[in-house]
């Protein structure tokens, strides 16, 4: 998020020393709440990745256990909450980056309806599935920041005018659990996941049985297809956003270049990362012409299948309950040689950012190596108020929020 003080990095070397000239309306809106901001975090870089292990820049563990990611791509932003370095941070969510960081470091992570917060000042990755959202200790906390950052924005041709979908107050009411609660699972989901994913996944669905939702079981049929989908849309989204960073317009410069041409090239050669440049070659690919009917153009038709089933299942339940990944904090280094089984990581989370709708991360567990394990909660578009309040429901019967790595102990 660019920032008038301080560099705007995106954990890129392109950007190393890019100072932007003004504040995201995320950051203003705060600044003016009287918020103390008091540093930005570490992420992968132009936000493409699952661990912050693609930043070009830093590195960032887990607070839980030093030898593991901090999840990503908002690494940092989740990083620092958990190891109560600030009791809230902002980051971004594509596929899943407020989410499944938030999962992996214990803390509470809300991705918001695409379009409830301005992408004024947040620097493009897939411009279709970006949305800034809180992390914080608490559901109250992320409650708390919605009411900040939330709203129109004249300034976002994306953001959602609010005689449309009105701005509530999302901390107002948030103790009051949702009356005749109707929660849906996909067992065959919860099953693909780790053991102790599932057994947490199990005691919370219990809970909120035991304080009286109904479960029912609902279909997503296209979910298969999500990372494929997402992989090819984000991709092709990237290519084009990213096309600025070339030594003209914006970023690092290669010296002495022979013509024109060796500025463009040798200054993305130098400074671009192995990942994002993969994702710019394989977005480039997949709207090509000749190529774009069969890969963009079919994403965008699955896209549509992913948005319908949920819509679909949302006449069946109030909210969607489903783990944010599938395993915990994995090893530093143990995915970073295998770009597929990186991008597995989002397999829960990327069909809210096709489909546009809101899902939050609340604490739900910790396995036997003692790591968080996160209960995400999905609900239709513009409904964070009831989804806070089903997620803060979980909170008040549970004391996994008061879990604090040793670090802090
Ligand atoms: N892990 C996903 C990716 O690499 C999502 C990242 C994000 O939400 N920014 O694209």
């Amino acid at each position: 998020m660019c920032t008038s003080f301080g560099a705007t990095t995106c954990g890129s070397r392109i950007l190393e020393n890019f100072c932007a000239p003004y504040d995201a309306t995320a950051i203003r809106k705060l600044l003016d709440a009287d918020a103390v901001l008091i540093g930005k975090t570490n992420m992968d870089e132009f936000a493409m990745g699952s661990s912050t292990e693609n930043s070009g820049l830093k590195q960032t563990v887990n607070p839980w256990a030093p030898d593991r990611v901090p999840g990503g791509s908002s690494g940092g932003s989740a990083a620092a909450v958990a190891a109560r370095l600030c009791p809230v941070s902002l980051g971004s969510d594509t596929g899943g980056s407020i989410r499944q960081p938030a999962s992996f470091c214990g803390v509470v992570g809300l991705k918001p309806t695409y379009g409830r917060v301005s992408r004024y000042g947040l620097v493009a990755y897939g411009s279709s599935l970006d949305q800034i959202g809180p992390f914080g200790r608490t559901v109250a906390d992320a409650a708390l920041m919605m009411n900040v950052i939330a709203g129109h924005d004249p300034s976002d041709s994306t953001s959602v005018d609010e005689t449309v979908a009105p701005v509530p107050d999302y901390l107002a009411g948030i103790d009051e659990p949702v009356e005749g609660l109707r929660l849906g699972v996909v067992s065959a989901f919860n099953a693909g996941s780790e053991a102790s994913v599932q057994v947490a996944l199990n005691v919370a669905i219990d809970v909120y049985r035991q304080a009286g939702a109904e479960i029912v079981e609902i279909d997503l049929p296209h979910f298969d297809y999500a990372i494929a989908a997402y992989y090819v849309i984000a991709t092709a989204e990237a290519s084009s956003n990213l096309a600025r960073y070339d030594g003209v317009h914006y970023g690092h410069r290669t010296a002495n270049p022979a013509d024109y041409i060796q500025v463009y090239s040798r200054s993305r050669e130098e400074a671009l990362g192995q990942e994002v440049k993969r994702r710019i070659m394989l977005g480039t690919y997949a709207l090509s012409s000749g190529y774009c009917d069969a890969y963009y153009l079919k994403a965008l038709k699955v896209r549509n299948l992913i948005r319908s089933d949920l819509v679909r299942a949302f006449e069946q339940c109030d909210a969607i309950v489903m783990p944010v990944a599938p395993t915990t904090a994995f090893k530093i280094g143990e995915k970073t040689d295998d770009p597929l089984q990186m991008y597995l990581s989002d397999i829960y989370t990327i069909s809210a950012n096709l489909a546009g709708i809101p899902g939050i991360s609340v604490p739900c567990g910790l396995d036997e190596d003692h790591l968080p394990i996160g209960l995400q909660v999905l609900a239709p578009a513009f409904s964070e108020a009831k989804l806070l309040r089903i997620a803060r429901m979980f909170e008040a019967a549970t004391d996994w929020h008061r879990k604090k790595p040793a670090l802090v102990e």
